[in-house]
Formats: structure tokens, C-alpha cells, sequence
């Protein structure tokens, strides 16, 4: 309350009785958010990950949507919800994972709990908080409209949540882009950025490369010369890979992960080096990809071998990208808060439908911190103006 009266909507205005009405169900969305925490969903178990999708369906389901099934075999169920609109417009589309980062059992020492103004357990902010708030606006609407309902929704809506979101999207990618291809905007409700809330208007693209080096074992006392090191080989290949940064252009490449070797006393045949690589802009993939494919060796008794590729194009602040972000911070503005933009290093499914050229903006769920660490939270305060921002932008977009 204290904060909503410091800067809060114009007394008597249709956005102070939006805040109003999210601020009065305040415990509910929370209540929404820890039984979505409390259903745990690690990315590589299929069957957890299958258990909340059936909840989150359900739920939807009970608002009047679709529900659609997307099977998947190796990963959960990719899950599409589709409300009807009243109007010939093209649907805006609300895009997320249901999938976190933690193995089953991590709710024993990370409990879905209110510590004061803090919500903490698995993936609350990364993003079981964005899916409650996808429910609670649509419930708004809903309730806000009902008068001049006639059948349909103010707009058709696809609410898509993904499986394996943490894990690289490969599953879901094709269907995220025919959805998005046929939508107006997209609306991502990963997490915001800072504890200011900040949505996202910028994501670098992402890639992964493996590099295995393969030279020739001997007895390094016995038979020194007759050995290949793969070690060293790879270690000269690693200044040569991590000279491809250029921070000018926001390219990085980072060898984050070695392995290589067994025993001191032998000549190592085998060393491997895992790379990410991010690109700010588009144009730059094609030239580090090549780059990283055409390593050449610097001991040619060595082999080498390059596998990978960019697996997210990044997400650009195109015309369409600032268009959107300006009708959201529009929309906060009236909410009596001033709604920051950020770009940022990481990655979403944003970046697949932002990089087809379709207007997207990303971070619109909870405002919090620590996503995928043990102190992973959010903060309950924030919830109703986030609440009452998607809901609008659903509306204006
Ligand atoms: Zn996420």
C-alpha cells in the first residue's frame, strides 16, 4: 500500500482500479505461483515436466482457452492455449517455458515461501511467477470485459508455455515460430531485469561449439617423442579461439568448460574444449561460425575436430521491438511508474521470434533476483503492476 500511494495511479483513474484490483488478489497470485513452484519440472524429466503441464492446462482451460497438446518424446509436452477473439485481429502471442533448472527434490531445501516481501523457491522467478501472471491477467480481462463479452475475447490470444526452454528450445523452436509467425506481437514473460523491473528490449544471440583435439599417447618417460600432446595442441587453440572476442561489436567467446588427458605420466591423445559464443547483432554469425569451423592446427600430427553452431540468433531492438516497449511504458506510466529497458547478455525464445522480425518484447514477468541459484525470488509487492501492465498491453497491442 505504502508503495502504491508514493507512486501510484491518478486518484480515480480506469489504471489506479486496475492496480486496485490486482493489489485485492495480491495473495491469490501468489497462492497461483507456489502451486505451480510446488510442482517441480526440471527440463530433462519428462514426466515431471508432463505433470505440471496437465495442471497449467487446466487452469487454462478453466478460463475458456484451447487447450492443445503438443507431444513431445524426448522432452515435456509443449502446451498451446488458444483464446477466441471478438475482432478480426491478428492474435498477440504469450510465450513461455514451464520448465526450471532444478532436479527434482530441491523444494526440501528451497521451499515456496514468503520471507517478508520476498518469494523464494525453484523457478519462481524463472518463470512459474510469469505463468500465474499470464493466468491472473487473462482472468482480468475476463472479469473487466464481461459486459461486452459477446462471445469472445477483446483479441485472440495463443498463450504457448515450452518444455525445454532451459535446454536449448530445440524441441520447441518450430513450434514457437509458426505461432509467432502468425501473431501481432509477442509477449514473453521470462524475468524482468533488475530489481527496477526493467522488460527487455535487447538479447544477445547465443552458440555453442565443441572442440576435440586428438594427437597420439605414449609413455611420457619411456617414449616423450613418440607422443602427440592433445593438451598443448588445444591449449594454443584456446588463445586463438578466445582472440575472437571483440567487445566493440558485443561478441564474446568464452571456453568455459576443458577436459583432456589421464594420467601425468602419459602423453595425452585426447583434450576438448566447450565454447559460448554471443552475438549482439545478426550479421556477426556467419562470420564466427566461420571462424571457429576453420581453426587450423598448429601441430599437424594433430586432428581437430569442430562441432556446434549458433543456436539463438539474437533478439534485436528493431523498430517493432521500440514501438512495443514504448506502448508498455505508456501503459506503466499511467500505472504511475516509469518502466526502464534493458538489453542483456542471455538468451529466451524471444530471440527466435524478435530475430523473424515480429514486434517482441521480453522480461514482462515478476521482478525479482537470483534465477536459477538457491536465493532464486521475486518480490510479492510488484506483482499487481506487473499483473495489470500485461494485461494492458494484451489489450493495446
Ligand atoms: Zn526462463
Amino acid at each position: 500500500m505504502s508503495s502504491l500511494s508514493r507512486r501510484g495511479a491518478k486518484p480515480g483513474s480506469e489504471a489506479q482500479r486496475r492496480l486496485a484490483y490486482f493489489n485485492e488478489r495480491r495473495d491469490e497470485i501468489v497462492s497461483t505461483i507456489c502451486e505451480l513452484v510446488e510442482i517441480e519440472s526440471p527440463s530433462d524429466n519428462k514426466a515431471a515436466v508432463d505433470r505440471l503441464a496437465d495442471a497449467v492446462a487446466q487452469k487454462f482451460s478453466q478460463l475458456g482457452g484451447k487447450v492443445r497438446i503438443h507431444q513431445a518424446k524426448d522432452f515435456g509436452n509443449h502446451l498451446q492455449v488458444d483464446f477466441a477473439g471478438n475482432s478480426a485481429a491478428k492474435p498477440v502471442l504469450l510465450l513461455g517455458h514451464y520448465d526450471t533448472v532444478y532436479p527434482l527434490g530441491t523444494l526440501a531445501t528451497m521451499p515456496c515461501r514468503a520471507v517478508g516481501d520476498k518469494l523464494t523457491g525453484p523457478g519462481v522467478l524463472d518463470m512459474k511467477s510469469g505463468i500465474a501472471l499470464m493466468l491472473h491477467a487473462l482472468a482480468a480481462l475476463q472479469d473487466w470485459h464481461k459486459e461486452d463479452w459477446h462471445g469472445g475475447w477483446p483479441r485472440p490470444i495463443t498463450v504457448l508455455l515450452v518444455s525445454d526452454e532451459e535446454v536449448g528450445s530445440d524441441s520447441s523452436r518450430p513450434i514457437t515460430e509458426a505461432l509467432a509467425k502468425k501473431a501481432a506481437a509477442v509477449l514473453v514473460l521470462e524475468p524482468s531485469y533488475g530489481l527496477q523491473g526493467a522488460v527487455k528490449t535487447a538479447r544477445k544471440g547465443v552458440g555453442e561449439y565443441l572442440v576435440k583435439v586428438t594427437g597420439k599417447a605414449s609413455h611420457a618417460g619411456l617414449d616423450f617423442q613418440k607422443g602427440v600432446n592433445a593438451i598443448l595442441e588445444l591449449a594454443r587453440q584456446i588463445e586463438k579461439i578466445s582472440s575472437f572476442t571483440d567487445l566493440k561489436k558485443g561478441l564474446t567467446v568464452n571456453v568455459g568448460i576443458v577436459s583432456g588427458g589421464s594420467r601425468t605420466n602419459v602423453v595425452p591423445a585426447d583434450a576438448a574444449a566447450q565454447v559460448d559464443v554471443r552475438i549482439a547483432r545478426i550479421k556477426d554469425a556467419a562470420g564466427i561460425d566461420k571462424k571457429m569451423r576453420s581453426l587450423r592446427l598448429f601441430n599437424r600430427k594433430c586432428k581437430i575436430e569442430i562441432t556446434g553452431g549458433i543456436n539463438r540468433p539474437p533478439m534485436e531492438r528493431t523498430a517493432g521491438v521500440a514501438a512495443l516497449y514504448a506502448q508498455a511504458a505508456a501503459i506503466a506510466r499511467d500505472l504511475g511508474w516509469k518502466l526502464g529497458e534493458a538489453a542483456v547478455g542471455g538468451g529466451s525464445d524471444g530471440n527466435f521470434t524478435a530475430s523473424m522480425g515480429i514486434p517482441t518484447l521480453d522480461g514482462l514477468g515478476a521482478v525479482g533476483d537470483g534465477a536459477h541459484a538457491p536465493h532464486e525470488h521475486i518480490l510479492i509487492s510488484e506483482l499487481p503492476r506487473r499483473a495489470a501492465l500485461i494485461a494492458g498491453l494484451i489489450e493495446a497491442v
